[in-house]
């Protein structure tokens, strides 16, 4: 793809792309997507235009489709993508340790772009910004198309932490650190800053790959492991992960399944301490038994997507430890990116792969 440069007045750049770039519009439940051709972006300050390499279709992506999470429309989903970088905007733009980044850098990025100064921000909760602007989850308006990963290209703007990724990383195990990686990582790093986990046993609910990517993470920060998923197929696979099994009470519980929060709650052990991640919203409320929570001493923590150190640590663990794991296997197909009704409908059908991924063809 050839891609122009030129200077317009004021702090944007026109970049003028030949062939078109392609959106893949979410116009709501029960319409296919619509292909949405974009012949430029305008490049403000300190944005880049990244070229998608792979997308995978998280489950949140599904239940948007589906109706059962409320978006505005029209839409570009996806928020999970590995790309290269094609186009700087004025002023250069950095990675997440501070280092330029160039023309051709293999990236991963934040789901998430944050003001960076607002009280929320300063207080280290970037995720929830009060001006946060989240990949895959805006409305697309006039130079706004490219914010999804379902699409050819993806302008990131100020404030999106960017990772590089090496390119002998594979694709599928890359693409994913945005939101399943980095999620996991945030969760077992906030029942570390609660407890070490060197010799604690640690059970997950749900061995989706956020659940999996916990369980490894949490193994090889000295744990004894144990997840559970009324899937006996996805349970079998924990055991790649670093799940060696227990019965007894946890001592950290991380819910990542959205169905077993009134047992995450029940089942810690004195002192224990319980990380809520589960992603399926809306979702019912469940009882809570405020005296067996106080009895037990247990420290209840949510996490909601993650911040810039997340993302980087996440990408840190894919690139090490974590090639001990089978992260590879997760993408169980790649579909063109015209095809992506047919990808999510494959990514929601029972006993689907963890990942589907999608990529321009
Ligand atoms: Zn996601
Ligand atoms: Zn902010």
């Amino acid at each position: 793809m050839r891609v122009t440069l030129t200077r317009p007045p004021g702090i944007r750049r026109d970049v003028a792309l030949r062939p078109p770039a392609v959106a893949m519009a979410f116009l709501g439940e029960g319409v296919p997507h619509e292909a949405v051709a974009v012949p430029g972006v305008a490049l403000g300050e300190h944005e880049v235009l990244v070229a998608v390499e792979l997308s995978t279709v998280c489950g949140s992506d599904v239940h948007t489709v589906q109706g059962r999470r409320p978006a505005a429309v029209p839409l570009v989903l996806g928020h999970e993508s590995v790309g290269r970088i094609v186009a700087v905007g004025d002023g250069g733009v950095l990675d997440a340790e501070g280092a330029p980044l160039g023309i051709g850098d293999r990236v991963v990025w934040s789901v998430t772009a944050s003001c960076g100064s607002c009280d929320r921000c300063t207080a280290g909760l970037t995720q929830k910004c009060r001006s946060v602007m989240k990949y895959g989850h805006e409305r697309i308006g006039v130079h706004g198309e490219l914010n999804g990963g379902f699409a050819s290209h993806v302008q990131l703007r100020p404030g999106t932490t960017i990772v590089p990724v090496p390119e002998q990383l594979p694709a599928a195990i890359a693409a994913p650190a945005s939101c399943a990686t980095a999620t996991a990582w945030a969760a077992v790093a906030r029942a570390r800053a609660i407890r070490p986990l060197e010799g604690t046993r640690v059970r997950v609910h749900g061995a989706g790959l956020v659940g999996l990517t916990a369980a490894a993470i949490a193994a090889e920060h000295g744990a004894v492991v144990d997840v559970r998923d009324p899937d006996a197929r996805r349970t079998a696979v924990a055991e790649e992960f670093g799940a060696t099994g227990f019965d007894d009470a946890p001592d950290v519980v991380i819910e990542a399944s959205g169905r077993a929060v009134s047992v995450a709650l029940d089942e810690a052990e004195v002192g224990g301490t319980v990380v809520l991640v589960g992603s399926v919203f809306p979702a019912p409320a469940v009882p809570f038994d405020a005296e067996g929570i106080v009895r037990r001493l247990v420290t209840v923590a949510g996490v909601h997507n993650y911040t810039g150190a997340d993302v980087s640590a996440a990408v840190g663990f894919l690139t090490g430890a974590g090639r001990a794991y089978p992260f590879a296997t997760a993408v169980g197909a790649v579909h063109p990116l015209s095809e992506l009704d047919r990808a999510i409908a494959a990514a929601a059908a029972p006993g689907a792969a963890l990942r589907i991924g999608v990529a321009m063809r």
